[in-house]
């Protein structure tokens, strides 16, 4: 399926603020945002949206609705290395001779670029391990295959975004709070005295989860913590990776951190008197099976929920060829949120 041609499109948010709107190639996720604050005697971009042949034309498109220009661009500062939020940045950079900023954990960008055959191979290879059926590997290796996303190098940054990395803007500065658990590169922005705080894809309006899984040990567990700490800081308007602004943030990380403990109390429930894989979980929490379209999304949430409830001890892996896993006796269910 192909996505409708969604067009750039720019607004602004507050003075000195603006959202850009830019397309996607996903049917089910068609823009991701990208924000350009003044400061450094130009524009600094906030994420990049994904490269492909037209991107740098969308991207001037909204910004030119509010009155910017590319040329304007003095710093990127990627929220995390996925290729809706980065990929764009090496086009940007040729064009404008920028700097860019991102957290230096961006392994998971590099391999994928390196070689996607290999990543595609190791994915296939997780998929089997946890009881996808080989019929369904094979669709998934051909749908995936098919697929033709342009890529543009994205270069090494400049800096490394760390916690506490300040980005002077005309606003004043914004804050660099690291927020593994999406991704593990991924920060969020805030600006104290303005209490706002660009969130990249770890808090959203649409409250929405997923985790890089397979980087390092926990990403729920680093998600959790990740959304204590942007809740500390009582922000009063969200500047999120994809779709509206929105004002109620303390309710959206509330809600975010609910839906969690809900789906790990469900595969808990799924566990508790037989032994399942991924594959098997799968429909048990979320009422559908895996298709070529979500196999990769569901099955990593999956992988990352069981691997957060190993650690906690309260479930155990029963069989190997596929991984099965069962609730431990005694494991007890997990504490409300
Ligand atoms: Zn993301
Ligand atoms: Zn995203």
């Amino acid at each position: 399926m192909r996505a409708r041609a969604e067009r750039g499109r720019g607004e602004r948010v507050q003075p000195g603020v603006y959202r850009l709107r830019l397309p996607l190639p996903f049917p089910g996720v068609p823009h991701c945002n990208a924000w350009a604050v003044r400061g450094a005697g130009g524009l600094i971009l906030f994420d990049t949206g994904m490269y492909a042949e037209r991107s740098l034309a969308e991207l001037e498109r909204a910004l030119a609705m509010c009155g910017l220009a590319l040329s304007e661009v003095r710093l990127i500062v990627c929220t995390h290395a996925h290729l809706d939020h980065c990929g764009a940045a090496g086009a940007i950079i040729e064009a404008t001779g920028c700097e860019m900023l991102m957290h230096e954990r961006h392994e998971h960008l590099r391999r994928m670029l390196a070689d996607p055959q290999a990543l595609l191979d190791r994915q296939l290879e997780v998929a089997r391990q946890s009881g996808v059926p080989e019929s369904a590997l094979r669709r998934y290796a051909e749908q995936r295959r098919a697929e033709r996303f342009d890529v543009f190098p994205v270069p090494e940054p400049d800096r490394p975004l760390r916690e506490g990395t300040e980005i002077e803007t005309d606003l004043g500065a914004f804050v660099t709070y690291e927020t593994p658990g999406h991704a593990p590169s991924h920060v969020c922005l805030h600006q104290p005295e303005h209490r706002l705080l660009i969130s990249g894809d770890h808090v959203l309006g649409r409250v929405s989860l997923y985790f890089d899984y397979g980087y390092t040990p926990d990403p729920v567990g680093e998600y959790l913590s990740s959304l204590d700490r942007v809740q500390a800081l009582d922000a009063r308007l969200c500047l999120a990776g994809h779709g509206r602004t929105f004002s109620d943030v303390g309710a959206h990380i509330r809600a975010s951190r609910e839906l969690v403990h809900e789906r790990l109390a469900a595969l808990q429930a799924a566990i508790a008197d037989e032994a399942l894989s991924a594959y098997e979980i799968v429909p048990r929490i979320y009422g559908q099976g895996l298709s070529e379209l979500n196999a990769h999304w569901l099955l990593s949430k999956v992988l990352c929920y069981l691997a957060h409830l190993q650690q906690l001890g309260a479930i155990e892996q029963v069989g190997s060829d596929p991984d099965r896993w069962r609730a431990r006796a005694g494991g007890g269910p997990l504490a409300e949120p």
